[in-house]
């Protein structure tokens, strides 16, 4: 089975967003996005700030797959602790990394303020428990790594946890108080209407097949038989590698870092603790 957006809690509880309907006709833009999901929907709207004319083409309806389906934790940093970085990317990328693992949550909690989105909210922390002695001291050991990275972060014990979550059980943790929760599937449509008011066009329900480059640029075609073309003389050029070796690609396109997780969503166990267990 296909999970989408469309049965999802998120859904259900949220306003529809903007109406886009299937691309009508063939056109020429500067840039064509494949997706209009958060990484889309955001690329759109600063393109389109920038000035590039932008169609975004989406197979299903905005945010239908992992944006409108995820958890909404907004956390700045990736499964791995600063010194995991340092040692796997070299101190002067690992630190970059760094850098920009700590300025995502602020990113999106900004975005959201200085374009007035209307998306359900709360930065009140992130916190990780321990189930034991030996997890407890690997979140004192990562808490210690971003607090010397200037984040703001605190080492919490078991009745500490009790008191901000309720949940009994857990020996420690920590808490990052950078990070908050969004309702994913409202910010994915609010990002679109805010690229739309930045000049974006959105197709959706209509699915790219083949992305073809020629001499000209590239085309995209689509299930509806109309296509989308970049003409590559309106663009600025992008030295790419002229080498095929791993090490030269990775120089030039970092590796993805590896990331999982499981949402699931229940009710609340007492209604005064709805605002601590992601309530808005
Ligand atoms: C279960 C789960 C829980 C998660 N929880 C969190 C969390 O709590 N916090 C967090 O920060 N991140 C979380 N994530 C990760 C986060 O959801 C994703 O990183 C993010 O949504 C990716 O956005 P995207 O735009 O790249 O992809 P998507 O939202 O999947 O968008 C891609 C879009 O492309 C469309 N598409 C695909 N092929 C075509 C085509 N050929 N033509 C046209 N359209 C096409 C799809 O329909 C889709 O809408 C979670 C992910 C999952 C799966």
């Amino acid at each position: 089975m296909i999970v989408k957006a469309s049965n999802s809690l998120w859904h259900e509880v949220g306003p529809m967003g903007v109406a886009s309907g299937p691309l009508q006709q063939s056109e020429s833009i500067d840039l064509i996005i494949v997706g209009g999901g958060i990484l889309g929907l955001s690329t759109a709207l600063h393109a389109a700030g920038a000035g590039l004319s932008i169609r975004v083409v989406e197979a299903g309806e905005i945010g239908e797959q992992a944006s409108g389906l995820n958890g909404g934790q907004v956390i700045p940093g990736l499964k791995y602790d600063p010194s995991s970085l340092r040692a796997r990317f070299g101190e002067a990328r690992g630190e970059r990394i760094i850098a920009f693992a700590a300025s995502t949550a602020d990113k999106v909690f900004d975005l959201i303020l200085n374009l007035r989105l209307d998306v359900p909210q709360r930065r009140s922390g992130w916190i990780q428990a321990a189930h034991e002695p030996k997890a407890a001291r690997a979140a004192e050991t990562r808490a210690s790594e971003w607090r010397q990275c200037g984040a703001d972060v605190a080492v919490l014990n078991g009745a500490e946890i009790i008191s901000l979550t309720g949940a009994c059980g857990y020996v420690g943790g920590w808490i990052d108080r950078r990070a908050g929760i969004i309702q994913p599937l409202v910010y994915t449509r609010e990002l679109a209407r805010a690229a739309i008011e930045n000049g974006a066009k959105i197709a959706t329900g209509t699915r790219v097949t083949r992305l073809l480059q020629n001499i000209d640029g590239w085309v995209a075609e689509t299930t509806l038989g109309y296509e989308l073309r970049v003409v590559r003389s309106r663009l600025r050029q992008t030295p790419t590698p002229t080498t095929s070796s791993r090490a030269a690609r990775e120089r030039h396109y970092p590796p993805f870092v590896p990331d999982r997780d499981r949402p699931i969503a229940a009710q609340p166990r007492r209604g005064d603790l709805t605002w601590r267990t992601g309530g808005f």
